[in-house]
């Protein structure tokens, strides 16, 4: 047994120093980036912000409605061939925004070839909890064989040596976060994980090293919390939470109260596993949880909540673009960063 004494530091844990800056107004920031990624050597541009591939957010009206804000979005694993075919037919400019996703099973190996051999996409989502096996890599490499003109992106990780290995066994993106989820339960199940942002810090220097990018996964709570995230140094942010609760999101409003909601879980809940496998294996613990999120209408304004949020970060330390965001960016430490005499920032304040 080891331990180790540096702090390691989450969102709340810190905030960002503002700079003396030229730019007039946030209009001038543009939050566009251009990638260009280490296997397949294609370019992307757009605003690198994606809706998790959860039940609930990677649906393909999230896909569409992102899609007008140049964003991404991760669809769910559970789409069939044909719910891609009909997207494909009907909406074939949402496509360049769209990641299919994939767990390590050969049956779900089987259906991206499927999905692949009628709808060529651009982006592929490895998803697993643990990107720490030697199968996960193995399947890694597998998928970068077969795809060799595919951008992939492969986690979850959180430290910057399982980065480099998993860039080397083939993808362009690496995913990162372990137990930082608005709906996951693994640090209580298991007592593992790594506080977010540096696990942010520490990957993407990894990555960078090695011409990959990270996305950060899970954890974003706020608007200001997704400027850290670009502030620490991650390429794409992945929400989840953030995006729950709305008109594109899967499941029906529900009312309690007089109150409505939407209904949000973990991929590794009770709830998912048995929406999807009919039971929870004896062997595992779910490491989910089951939410009724308020419901908060269309995504736009939220998206636009956020994305103005990003933008206001890059006024307050001069950086004309996203991309100039964590050269510019001094962290630092802090004992409380909000004042919540009044409501909290949580999908709650509607
Ligand atoms: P959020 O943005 O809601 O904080 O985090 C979203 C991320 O949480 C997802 O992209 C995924 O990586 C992670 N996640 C989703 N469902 C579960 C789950 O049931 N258990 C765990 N451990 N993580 C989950």
């Amino acid at each position: 047994m080891r331990i180790e004494y540096d702090i390691k530091l989450d969102f709340k844990d810190v905030l960002i120093r503002p700079k003396r800056s030229v730019l007039k107004t946030r209009a001038e920031v543009t939050l566009d980036r251009e990638f260009k990624f280490r296997h397949t050597q294609t370019t992307w541009q757009g605003t690198p912000i994606i809706a998790a591939n959860m039940d609930h957010t990677g649906t393909f009206a999230m896909a569409n409605a992102l899609s007008s804000h140049h964003m991404l979005t991760a669809l769910d694993k559970f789409l069939t061939v044909d719910d891609w075919k009909k997207f494909a037919k009907d909406h074939p400019n949402v496509l360049p925004y769209c990641f299919v996703s994939l767990g390590i099973s050969d049956a779900e190996f089987e259906r991206l070839e499927e999905v692949m051999k009628v709808v060529k996409l651009p982006f592929i989502c490895l998803d697993v909890a643990n990107g720490y096996t030697e199968r996960f890599v193995s399947c890694l490499e597998h998928l970068r064989e077969k795809y060799p003109d595919t951008v992939i992106m492969a986690g979850n990780v959180v430290t910057g040596e399982m980065v480099e290995e998993l860039i080397l066994s083939g993808a362009d993106i690496v995913k990162i976060g372990i137990g930082p989820g608005s709906v996951c339960t693994t640090r209580e199940k298991t007592g593992v994980g790594y506080p977010q942002l540096s696990a942010i810090i520490e990957c993407a220097d990894a990555a960078h090293g090695l011409g990959g990018q990270v996305c950060a996964d899970g954890g974003c709570a706020t608007p200001g919390d997704v400027a850290k995230a670009f502030a620490a140094g991650a390429d794409f942010v992945m929400l989840g939470g953030m995006l729950a609760g709305h008109d594109e999101c899967s499941g029906e409003v529900i009312e309690e109260n007089g109150r409505k909601y939407k209904r949000f879980y973990g991929m590794s809940s009770t709830e998912a596993m048995e929406r999807h496998h009919g039971t929870v294996a004896d062997y595992r613990a779910s490491e989910g949880r089951s939410v009724n999120v308020p419901y908060r209408g269309p995504v736009k304004e939220t998206v636009l909540d956020i994305l103005g949020g990003i933008r206001s970060t890059c006024t307050y330390v001069g950086a004309h673009r996203l991309k100039e965001l964590s050269k510019r960016t001094t962290f630092i430490r802090v004992a409380r960063q909000l004042n919540e005499v009044f409501v909290p920032y949580s999908v709650d304040k509607k």
